[in-house]
């Protein structure tokens, strides 16, 4: 009963508090597929022991958080905004688990009187602006606010929706500060008015089913920051696409740039991949943070992934220490990503053990997806350059430069090699021509000795030269995270 009321009624919230005081809401985000380990890149605060009233503030609409630093909020979110910081505000919510983080500072506003923060209470909108609202989806049938009376100052007006036309009453107030629709039915507070008209409706000609939806205002590309807000610490690695530094944001939140030659940049492409980077999101793709494009240099902002490339890990004292089963986690994590790229139709042109990075707790992410199509075209061509990651891509990218996600599925078979031999070159010895022509002729990596015979199977399944014979990410990662659970239960 309780639980179907509070959903049904969820604008009474406070009123159901004061009856069913204990019940908690505890919405849970889902948990990924593979066990994950998040990156915690929040700053901590202790909490504030007394909170100044001015700093509590109303979430004026749903906010989904596009980083770790941002925190997700939904319209009627009590908040604690510590920092007001340009167009953003650090906050951290009061109500459900208390967590911190910024979210765009006109998604909130200042709780200052009892009605203020209610989600039915529509300050500085007038009568025509609440039938316009009202109208409009994805407010319907029972929709209402109330808002300030146009007439009479001090006093309020309840606008509700009665199908395709809305209606207005005036709320009045009596001399002794009670709120009356109809006189001599005077309520102490605006919500037990409410709560007596959404049982007897039929004064105001509609049912009070759900407070008004206002209009979201568009949030501005919160992914672009200045450069300032970047400071640049110690130089981690250099890629195709420029240097990698190990930096702050803002002094506190340490993170990755990475500084874009855009000598190399076919820069019409980089404004659209750079919508793609922003749209995908996923616990094993590394999370893009921020950009900074007016000017040059170009940063790239990204999450830190703390033990660098998983390629040189795999041959670190640590990544030889490896056991069997925590590079079938590997293999499964990667897996995990290319699976989210595939639902996508991303595909990732390059992908390799040099393109995953390795967080702590044994946390693989993949980087760099989609960049890879923005190199200069000569710079991918097969004619005598050396940057075109031949020993990892299909013969039909080597021949016809077709990439695919089956090509994608070749290049992770690869990378099963180098997994499983703790980041060994594949084809040693051979040139990239002498790799070509005897891929060609069906000559294969051979299993390395410490790679269990399945997962060899595994990795002559994505070498297939016919691509619809290779298989998907999604079998892959079923094929993987089954052996898996497998090897781990053996080993309990
Ligand atoms: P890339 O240009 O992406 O190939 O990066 C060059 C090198 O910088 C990588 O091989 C990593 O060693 C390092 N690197 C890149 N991104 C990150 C990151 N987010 N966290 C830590 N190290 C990184």
């Amino acid at each position: 009963m309780e639980q179907h009321v509070r959903k049904r009624l969820s604008f009474l919230t406070s009123f159901w508090n004061k009856l069913w005081p204990n019940t908690v809401s505890a919405d849970k985000p889902s948990q990924g597929y593979f066990d994950p380990a998040p990156v915690a890149l929040r700053p901590d605060l202790e909490p504030d022991p007394v909170l100044p009233s001015s700093s509590l503030f109303s979430a004026l609409y749903d906010f989904r958080a596009r980083s770790a630093e941002e925190l997700s909020v939904s319209r009627g979110d009590k908040l604690c905004v510590l920092k007001e910081e340009g167009e953003y505000v650090l906050a951290r919510r009061l109500s459900g688990e208390a967590t911190l983080g910024y979210i765009p500072a006109n998604y909130v506003a200042r709780i200052s009187e009892e009605t203020s923060h209610q989600l039915w209470y529509f300050s500085g909108v007038g009568r025509n602006e609440a039938q316009q609202l009202l109208l409009s989806p994805p407010n319907q049938h029972g929709s209402f606010l109330i808002r300030d009376s146009e007439s009479s100052r001090g006093e309020y007006s309840l606008s509700v929706r009665n199908h395709d036309k809305v209606s207005h009453f005036r709320i009045c107030k009596g001399p002794d500060g009670g709120l009356y629709i109809q006189k001599g039915q005077t309520f102490p507070n605006m919500e037990e008015l409410l709560t007596f008209y959404t049982v007897n409706w039929k004064v105001v000609q509609s049912p009070l089913l759900q407070p008004c939806i206002p209009k979201t205002p568009p949030v501005r590309d919160g992914w672009e920051r200045p450069r300032s807000e970047f400071t640049l610490g110690r130089k981690l690695g250099e890629g195709y696409f420029g240097e990698v530094w190990e930096g702050l944001w803002k002094n506190m939140v340490p993170v990755a740039i990475k500084i874009i030659k855009q000598a190399d940049m076919k820069a019409e492409d980089f404004t659209k991949e750079i919508q793609n980077l922003k749209r995908l999101k996923h616990e094993r793709l590394i999370q893009l943070h921020a950009v900074c494009s007016v000017g040059e240099p170009l940063y790239i902002v990204t999450e830190l992934m703390r033990k660098g490339n998983l390629q040189n890990y795999l041959s670190s004292l640590e990544g030889r220490a490896l056991s069997t089963l925590h590079l079938i986690s590997i293999a499964c994590q990667v897996a995990d990503g290319m699976t989210y790229l595939e639902e996508q139709h991303i595909v990732h042109r390059d992908l390799a053990a040099r393109n995953i990075l390795v967080g702590d707790n044994l946390t693989c992410k993949i980087a760099d997806f989609g960049l890879a199509r923005l190199l200069k075209d000569d710079i991918y061509s097969t004619s005598g350059s050396t940057k075109i990651p031949v020993k990892w891509t299909a013969p039909e990218v080597a021949n016809y430069r077709t990439y695919s996600l089956k090509s994608d599925v070749w290049s992770y078979g690869i990378l099963l090699y180098e997994v499983f031999t703790h980041g060994q070159t594949p084809y040693e010895g051979m040139t990239n021509q002498e790799t070509i022509q005897q891929i060609i002729m069906g000559y294969r990596l051979p299993r390395p000795s410490t790679c269990p015979p399945e997962i060899y199977i595994i990795m002559l399944e994505c070498w297939k030269g016919n691509t619809e014979e290779r298989p998907t990410f999604l079998a892959l990662r079923e094929k993987l995270c089954s052996i898996y659970r497998r090897v781990h239960n053996s080993l309990s």
